[in-house]
């Protein structure tokens, strides 16, 4: 066995039907007095009722949180927070507003409580991202992880299926990258694969029975289990080329994840057969890549980077600009490697 390095991020999660009732008792059990609630325009209605829930212990709502965190948002969020003599923030949403709660922890360490309504996994992560000029800056800091997180499944049926398709596979990304990082573990690997398994599972089932609560929650405990491994472990070739495009070109975030990930694991497979063996056995495949490019079929979601706006004549450009912050993979790789991968996911063939 390899020697490994073992460290549990300790965020407090309650999960379960309607745990969004228990919200007011972990606002007490901070401390907290004065919470901000922080939501996209879109979602304004479910941080109302998170307000609604708080009584005199919400300060007020804060509804921009925009895609990628614009510094400018954070800032009008952190000023929000002071001028509201906020205590804690309270983050209603996707990866988009738990990323808004994160830019005001970073700089004031306000304690977070996170409710996801997506499957993104930002929530169980000290992973923090801001926009400025274009440029996305990622870093990681222990004052951004969320204290407490609330996993509602009765939250995430309002995700249109797509949406929950697209989000899933961002989540099974995370898990399967997992397996073959750096600084791997085996309980975080035990934690991958279940999470693997249980998203599989309940998005196969989702688009048939998107109200189903039990499906729900399988998918949302799937979330909750890959979110572990992209807060644990280092991430590798997948994650850090769907960065470059996704940022560089403005694609979309989960629907990039879902397209370029059947053919990075195929990239990474000869150098990885132990992972490629569990991601196989969690999707009930004979092969991971395969199994995934079926998974993304079946979900009927793009599967073909032309598919969400990709031009043919940015796969230079891309595997130049991914080739230029060099970042550890298990298999080394060149610029030309690169390409041909971006060849493959632009065109959406099935990965050998
Ligand atoms: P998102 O947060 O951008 O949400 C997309 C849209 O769906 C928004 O309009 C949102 O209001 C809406 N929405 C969310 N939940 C809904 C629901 N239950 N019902 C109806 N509408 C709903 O999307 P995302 O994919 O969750 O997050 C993507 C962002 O998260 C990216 O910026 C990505 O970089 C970041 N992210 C960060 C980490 C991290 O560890 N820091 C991890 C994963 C993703």
């Amino acid at each position: 066995m390899q020697p490994f390095v073992y460290c549990a991020p300790a965020s407090r999660v309650i999960f379960g039907d309607n745990a969004l009732s228990h919200l007011e008792r972990e606002v007490v059990q901070l401390g907290a007095t004065r919470a901000l609630v922080l939501c996209t325009r879109e979602q304004r209605e479910s941080a109302e009722q998170v307000a609604a829930i708080l009584g005199s212990r919400a300060a007020g709502i804060f509804a921009d949180a925009t895609m990628h965190v614009p510094i400018e948002c954070a800032r009008a969020a952190r000023e929000e927070a002071t001028r509201l003599g906020a205590d804690c923030a309270i983050s209603i949403g996707g990866g988009s507003t738990t990323g808004l709660a994160k830019a005001i922890a970073l700089e004031s360490s306000l304690p977070i409580i996170s409710i996801p309504t997506t499957y993104a996994g930002s929530e169980m992560t000290s992973i923090y991202g801001l926009t400025e000029g274009g440029v996305k800056r990622t870093g990681r800091d222990p004052r951004v992880l969320p204290r407490v997180v609330i996993y509602d499944p009765t939250l995430t049926t309002s995700m249109p299926v797509g949406l929950t398709a697209a989000s899933g596979m961002n989540a099974i990304a995370h898990a399967a990258e997992g397996l073959y990082a750096q600084d791997a573990n085996p309980v975080i690997s035990l934690i991958a694969e279940e999470g693997i398994r249980a998203m599989a599972a309940g998005l196969r089932r989702v688009l048939r029975e998107p109200d189903n609560l039990d499906v729900r929650s399988e998918c949302l405990y799937g979330a909750w289990l890959c979110g572990i491994v992209l807060g644990s472990v280092g991430i590798a070739l997948h994650h850090k080329l769907c960065h470059t495009i996704g940022g560089s070109f403005n694609l979309p975030h989960a629907e990039t994840h879902t397209i370029v990930l059947p053919h990075s694991i195929a990239f990474n497979a000869p150098a990885t057969p132990d992972a490629m063996h569990r991601i196989a056995r969690a999707l009930g495949s004979t092969s991971a890549a395969t199994g995934l490019f079926e998974l993304v079929r079946a979900l009927k979601l793009p599967h073909s980077l032309r598919e969400i706006g990709f031009k043919p004549e940015d796969i230079d450009k891309a595997a130049g600009l991914a080739m230029r912050n060099p970042y550890w993979n298990p298999r080394p790789f060149s610029q030309q490697d690169i390409r041909e991968l971006l060849e493959r996911a632009y065109v959406g063939d099935r990965p050998q």
